[in-house]
């Protein structure tokens, strides 16, 4: 297992369209326990493997609590079936915007089909925080970013200023510190 950097805007790569995998084929394995090692250290509750510059669709998740014992849970090729007209609104951070939080609003619940690393098909219902993470992280997989859920005026000041940070050579998150892995969906 090893620790991979993980990828911040302005950096292109992480407007890629993923492609789908093999489940079972071993290198998928080896990249489920790098995006583990590489979102528990962040410290994050998801990640998408474009995050550290794969561009596959999986998606590594772990939602429980920090007094609780560890949830790791990993979707191969996620889809979304079907989302409610409900709609929720949840302060989003992500791992690729660091330090940046900006409440989304989103369906409520959605299903979401996906593929175990056996590939087993599975279908979830998910609401509250699994329904929000499901789809920043298959938004991830499509190249989309939470920040394009915002207003156009927030989304260009953010992009300014990561713009700039770039230019510093500030290109990845060691120049961040934020250690609540709530804050980073992924
Ligand atoms: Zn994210």
């Amino acid at each position: 297992m090893a620790k991979r950097d993980i990828l911040i805007i302005p950096d292109k790569r992480l407007r890629m369209k993923s492609e789908p995998v093999k489940p079972t084929d071993p290198a998928v394995r080896a990249l489920v326990e790098d995006m583990f090692e590489t979102m528990y250290d962040a410290p994050g509750i998801g990640l998408a493997a474009i995050q550290i510059g794969v561009p596959q669709r999986v998606v590594t998740m772990d939602l429980a609590k920090k007094d609780e014992p560890k949830e790791p849970q990993v979707f191969i090729n996620p889809e979304i079936t079907w989302a409610s007209d409900e709609r929720a609104i949840y302060e989003e951070g992500c791992l690729s915007i660091p330090e940046y939080y900006e409440e989304v609003e989103r369906p409520k619940m959605v299903k979401v089909k996906y593929l175990d690393l056996e590939g087993k098909e599975h279908e979830v219902e998910a609401d509250g925080l699994l329904a929000t993470c499901l789809q920043h992280e298959i938004d991830h997989i499509n190249g989309i970013l939470f920040i394009d859920h915002i207003s156009k005026l927030k989304r260009e000041m953010v992009m300014k200023k990561f713009k700039k940070a770039a230019k510093r050579g500030d290109t990845t998150r060691a120049a961040y510190q934020d250690d609540t892995p709530e804050h980073h969906l992924g």
